[in-house]
């Protein structure tokens, strides 16, 4: 919204321009006014909508035509005086004014006019009628009003019209014309009532209007206003209400109701709530909140953030196969301005059977848009309404910013949840394969990925000591020049080497020795395609004795040719490493550390239960 308004008047010598400005200040008719008025600024706290207003007077006695367009240019709203006893100066308000507007104002930005007839005090009859006609000419006339300021009647109105039409435009909303709404403000309204449809249902049911009128007017709707609303749409429209509820169809209908009799500030009220600015456009400020994300820092949902998200799968999840359609979630986007996940998507996270995106999938994707791009997520969170459905106060409320990395190693524990691990191997090695083995997919299922539909990432949960963490897999392509530290800023790398290539083994040697055999960062080797023959790799050692040498485990055998879905178990290793990257590679590599690793698994677990058990117990 705006933060100040600026109202100039304007109109023939003698209609009272600045008796009216007079009255408005003393609250009295002054009976002798000079020429013009001095600009006055009515304070924040005095105007009804809270806003600095100025109040410009204007007469050719005292200011030249090159004044007058100046000001005309920078007014936010103009009101063209008339007195209702003189014809003449009605006349002149299409004659002279509103041409002379229009060519000192810019054709994009619209500035509303308002038609003052004053000296309502002298005559009996209306002006009306020879208004109106003029009023549907043009639709940059906001409304009329008759006023006196001699009797000081609609005179605070007059002012409150003008600030209104600054800052509660009727221009985007509607369509004076066609007597409708604008597609723009359409689309805006069933964003709004999609995003307010807690079930999904189609339908805006009283717990829904009652959140939706307390979030927008920070009032609840008395049971009999609620009913008064519903009564009004149902006469008018066959379809507007149904099973006791508000349809789309009656939203909509109940806006151009607002808009037509004057009250649409409520529908203003209701966009910007939801975050549009004046030309209907979601606003930055609303889609991007600051957020600081300090150096060797990560970004990860929190648990409210996740709740929300839960709960926007449940209310698209219509099947409830825990998995989105492809028509499931193209009505989960359709309050985004496009369709923000491809089809690679699908082969970055878990799908079922038809290769649907499955709750855990759906969350894992969330969970890497945050940690990959924070920026983009808070823009997703902003088109679902986010801060507005869960109540809190911007997009950034739903996202943790870990602490710096050092600061775990120092203390050897963490906070994370979202681990990263990079994946280095030559052409063919197997890294896809490794990445999609992850994600649950065998070989064979593999195969019918097509090449454009391919992820470079992967990410999905693992258990690490009883805990839910995610590891987020990366694929390094083979064709780079040079990593710097940013690329090579993981939690822990993966050499993949195919076990049945006797020459692939020499690139993991090459990338380790070049970029990783000082780094902190754990490492680990994986012989892929064990399913094959293994030949001897072509190497000055063995890998088995490079990995003695250089402190890490020995080779880990892997393969995704399963008959069913191949095994976790490598990944949970993976994403305990990048957690505990202080435990030495001699303990990593005793069984003792697994041991403990999943005897504290178990302990979680029986502690869980028995935590339920007592929640159970009646007190
Ligand atoms: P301006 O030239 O448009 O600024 O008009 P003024 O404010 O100077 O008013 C012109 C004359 O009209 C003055 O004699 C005012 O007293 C008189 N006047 C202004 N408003 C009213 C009104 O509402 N009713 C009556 N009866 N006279 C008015
Ligand atoms: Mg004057």
């Amino acid at each position: 919204m705006r933060k100040d308004v600026r109202i100039l008047l304007v109109g023939e010598p003698k209609v009272g321009k600045t008796s009216l400005i007079m009255s408005l200040v003393s609250e009295e008719f002054p009976d002798v006014v000079p020429y013009r008025a001095e600009e006055i600024t009515i304070p924040a706290d005095v105007t009804p909508e809270r806003v600095p207003t100025h109040i410009v007077d204007y007469s050719d006695a005292e200011q030249t035509d090159e004044q007058l367009f100046q000001e005309i240019s920078k007014a936010n709203v103009i009101c063209i005086v008339y007195a209702v006893n003189n014809r003449k100066s009605i006349e002149k308000v299409t004659s002279h004014w509103i041409p002379l507007i229009t060519e000192n104002t810019d054709k994009d930005s619209r500035v509303p006019l308002i038609l003052v007839g004053n000296k309502s005090d002298l005559v009996e009859h209306s002006s009306m009628e020879t208004i109106l006609p003029i009023m549907n000419q043009h639709s940059e006339i906001e409304t009329c009003v008759e006023c006196s300021a001699k009797n000081l009647k609609n005179i605070s109105e007059l002012f409150y019209y003008a600030q209104k039409a600054v800052l509660h435009p009727t221009g985007p909303l509607y369509c004076p014309e066609k007597k409708t709404m604008k597609s723009l403000c359409v689309k805006a309204l069933t964003r709004i009532f999609k995003v307010s449809d807690f079930d999904n249902d189609g339908i805006l049911n009283d717990h829904e209007l009652n959140f939706f009128q307390r979030t927008c007017f920070n009032t609840p709707l008395e049971p009999q206003a609620l009913e008064d609303v519903k009564n009004v749409v149902r006469k008018n429209l066959s379809d507007g209400v149904c099973d006791n509820g508000l349809t789309l169809k009656g939203f909509l209908f109940l806006h151009t109701l607002f808009i037509q009799r004057g009250r649409h500030e409520t529908t203003w009220t209701v966009l910007r709530r939801f975050g549009y600015d004046d030309e209907l456009e979601l606003n930055q400020d609303y889609l991007f909140p600051p957020l600081k994300v300090p150096p060797d820092c990560t970004t990860e949902l929190n648990h409210n953030a996740y709740l929300f998200l839960q709960s926007v799968f449940d209310k698209h999840d219509k099947d409830r196969d825990c998995a989105l359609s492809p028509e499931e979630l193209a009505d989960l986007f359709d309050v985004f301005p496009y369709m923000p996940w491809g089809p690679d998507v699908n082969n970055t996270v878990c799908t079922n059977e038809q290769g649907w995106i499955t709750y855990q999938g759906y969350l894992s994707q969330w969970t890497l848009t945050t940690y990959l791009d924070v920026q983009r997520c808070l823009e997703y969170l902003g088109y679902l309404g986010y801060s507005i459905m869960a109540e809190q106060e911007s997009q950034a409320a739903g996202i943790t910013v870990t602490r710096d990395k050092k600061i775990d190693l120092q203390k050897k524990q963490t906070q994370r949840s979202v681990f990263r691990c990079h994946i280095f191997g030559d052409r063919r090695s197997g890294k896809s394969g490794f990445l999609q083995a992850f994600l649950g997919c065998n070989l064979a299922r593999q195969n019918m990925i097509r090449e454009e539909h391919k992820s470079y990432y992967a990410i999905s949960t693992t258990y690490v000591y009883g805990q839910e963490k995610y590891l987020l897999l990366h694929e390094v392509s083979p064709d780079f020049d040079f990593l710097s530290d940013a690329d090579l800023a993981c939690d822990i790398v993966c050499f993949v080497y195919d076990a049945g290539n006797p020459r692939s083994f020499e690139y993991c040697a090459t990338v380790f020795k070049q970029y990783f055999v000082d780094s902190k960062t754990p490492c680990m080797m994986i012989a892929a395609k064990s399913d094959l023959p293994e030949v001897r790799q072509m190497y000055g050692c063995s890998p088995l004795e490079f990995c003695r040498k250089h402190k890490m485990p020995p080779p880990q055998s892997f393969t995704c040719n399963t008959a069913a879905a191949p095994s976790r178990e490598l990944y949970s290793k993976l994403t305990t490493m990048a957690m505990y990257p202080h435990v030495s590679q001699t303990e990593l590599k005793s069984s003792t550390f697994w041991l403990r690793a999943s005897v504290g698994a178990t302990v979680f677990a029986v502690l869980g239960f028995a935590m339920y058990r007592v929640l159970l117990k009646p007190r």
